[in-house]
C-alpha cells in the first residue's frame, strides 16, 4: 500500500532540502523513484537554498502524472518538490498511482500565494492526501515573529492582486508571462500582522 504525503510551509521552510534529503535517502537503500519538480529557480532541477541540487524531470501543465509512473515502472516512490504549481488534475493523478500502482508519493509545497490564497495544487493536496506535515522550520517575518505570508512587492510596494506566476528575487515562482516587465518584482516573507497592514521591511 503507497502512502500520499504532503509536507507544506512558507519558503524558507527548508522544503526542496528534506525533498533532496528523502530522495536520497531512498535511492541509497535501493528503492527506485523520481524526483519531480514544476518551475524551480533553476530549471530542470531541485534546488536547496543551502546549495544542494539534484536533476530532476520537470513536469509540464499537460503531463498526466499517472502515465508517467506507469511508463517509468518499476518504481518504488516519487519526490515533487514545487507541487503548489501542479493542477488539481495532476494531484489526482498522483492519488491515483498511489493507490492503483502501489508507489509512494512525497510531495512539498507552498501553502498560499502572494495574494494569502491556495495554490491550486496545495489545496488539491490537502483535500487528498493520506498525510498532511506541516513543515518545522519557521520562516521569520523581519519582526520576528513567524511569517505567513509570501508578499509580492512591486517596485518595492506590497501588492494584493496579479497574475499568480511572476518572476522575481527570492521567489520560488517564475514567469510565464511578462505582464509586469520593466518593474522590479521581489518577494518577501512577512507575517501576518504585516502582510495585512502592509507594512515590509522599514529598513528598504
Ligand atoms: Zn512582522
Amino acid at each position: 500500500m503507497g502512502v500520499l504525503r504532503f509536507s507544506f510551509g512558507t519558503m524558507g521552510s527548508g522544503k526542496s532540502t528534506l525533498a533532496l534529503q528523502i530522495h536520497h535517502n531512498l535511492r541509497s537503500c535501493g528503492q527506485r523513484g523520481l524526483l519531480l519538480t514544476r518551475l524551480d529557480r533553476d530549471g530542470a532541477q531541485v534546488s536547496s537554498r543551502l546549495g544542494v541540487s539534484a536533476a530532476a524531470i520537470d513536469v509540464q501543465p499537460d503531463d498526466d502524472l499517472f502515465e508517467l509512473v506507469r511508463s517509468h515502472r518499476p518504481l518504488d516512490y516519487l519526490v515533487c518538490d514545487e507541487a503548489q504549481f501542479y493542477s488539481a488534475g495532476q494531484v489526482d493523478q498522483l492519488a491515483r498511482a498511489v493507490d492503483e500502482l502501489g508507489i509512494d508519493v512525497f510531495a512539498f509545497g507552498l501553502i498560499t500565494d502572494f495574494r494569502g490564497l491556495l495554490f491550486e495544487g496545495t489545496k488539491r493536496l490537502l483535500e487528498m492526501a493520506d498525510e498532511k506535515v506541516a513543515m518545522q522550520v519557521e520562516a521569520r517575518c523581519w519582526c520576528g515573529a513567524r511569517a505567513i505570508s509570501n508578499a509580492r512587492l512591486v517596485n518595492g510596494h506590497i501588492v494584493y492582486e496579479g497574475d499568480v506566476v511572476v518572476v522575481g528575487d527570492t521567489a520560488t515562482e517564475e514567469v510565464t508571462a511578462s505582464p509586469l516587465f520593466g518593474d522590479a518584482v521581489t518577494y518577501e516573507l512577512l507575517c501576518r500582522r504585516h502582510y495585512l497592514a502592509g507594512a515590509t521591511w522599514p529598513g528598504r
